[in-house]
């Protein structure tokens, strides 16, 4: 395991920002921690990076119970660049600062920029990046130092659309390398990326799991049914349909009571000659199971 965290407490003074955090990050594992404005992502990554001292609850990482800034890699919510830095400046620079030997450090920053997709902007000055090319940048000096685990705190929020995609790219690529912790309240982008998710609310772990898991783990089983005909009244009478949500006078949302019972759906269909056209589970978003736990 390469980081376990356990029970995990902070307070500001009277105010307790986080409780109870207990998570696990795997090798390789690309983990998103979701949660709305004050729930205490950037808290709980600034503790994880090493940054902040926890109030109660111990830290595990690679096995030590001591956080090895060495093999971690962290980038903040409002990196701060030089403008009048060049990127490969800016990541010498950030180099010498984590006693990265001298030896070899204007390759690795060169190799490091040209995986960062920023190998024709090295010898720009950073004033005039986009904010997408700085966010690479600020990637690229997280992992300068090939990190075990990248910390990245609201890597996309603050993005234009293209941005976003050069950043959540990265990320795909990376996450072949290194664990990614990562926060986020923008759902879509999370859902891109990660394996799995931590959602907080006030404070606590409202969910953690598998992202398929928390997509795919409600209760309800709604289908989607489209007809050839117009769908008759019986369909929503049924006992076994908890609701019936008409979409067109051809296709209704059909949440069952149970998953199995979806064949007796299709058998009531089938005995009143009903021609079904398209008959599919329907895909819970993540922002319908983010919505559901936020909102317990
Ligand atoms: P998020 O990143 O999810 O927006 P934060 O971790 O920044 O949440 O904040 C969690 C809670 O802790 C909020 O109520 C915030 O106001 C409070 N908080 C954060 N930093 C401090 C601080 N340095 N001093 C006092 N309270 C803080």
């Amino acid at each position: 395991m390469l980081l376990s965290v356990n029970d995990l407490k902070k307070r500001y003074g009277s105010h307790t920002a986080m409780e109870g955090l207990t998570l696990q990050i795997e090798e390789n594992q690309c983990v998103a921690l979701l949660g709305p404005n004050g729930s205490g992502k950037t808290t709980t990554l600034n503790m994880l990076a090493g940054l902040l001292s926890p109030t109660s609850g111990t830290i595990a990482f690679m096995g030590k119970e001591k956080i090895d800034r060495r093999e971690i890699g962290y980038l903040p919510q409002y990196p701060a660049f030089f403008p009048w830095m060049t990127a490969m400046e800016y990541l010498q620079f950030a180099g010498k600062l984590s006693h990265m030997p001298k030896n070899g450090l204007r390759q690795t920053c060169s190799d490091m920029l040209e995986f960062v997709g920023l190998a024709e902007a090295g010898n720009r000055k950073i004033g005039g990046f986009s904010g997408g090319m700085k966010q690479r940048l600020g990637l690229a000096q997280a992992m300068l130092h090939d990190p075990k685990l990248l910390i990245l705190d609201e890597p996309v929020s603050a993005l234009d659309p293209a941005g976003r995609r050069d950043v959540l790219e990265m990320m795909m690529k990376l996450k072949k390398r290194m664990a990614i912790l990562f926060s986020t309240h923008v759902l879509h982008d999370a859902e891109q990326v990660c394996d799995d998710i931590v959602m907080l609310k006030d404070g606590h772990v409202k969910w953690s799991g598998p992202l398929e898991e928390l997509k795919n783990g409600r209760k309800d089983e709604t289908f989607i049914l489209t007809t050839e005909e117009a769908l008759p009244e019986w369909v929503g009478e049924k006992e076994y349909i908890l609701e019936y949500v008409s979409v067109t006078p051809k296709t209704a949302e059909l949440t069952l009571r149970h998953l199995k019972e979806r064949n007796l759906l299709l058998r009531d269909c089938m005995e009143n000659d009903l021609a079904i056209v398209r008959f599919e589970r329907k895909n819970h978003t993540l922002e319908d199971a983010y919505m559901e736990v936020v909102n317990q």
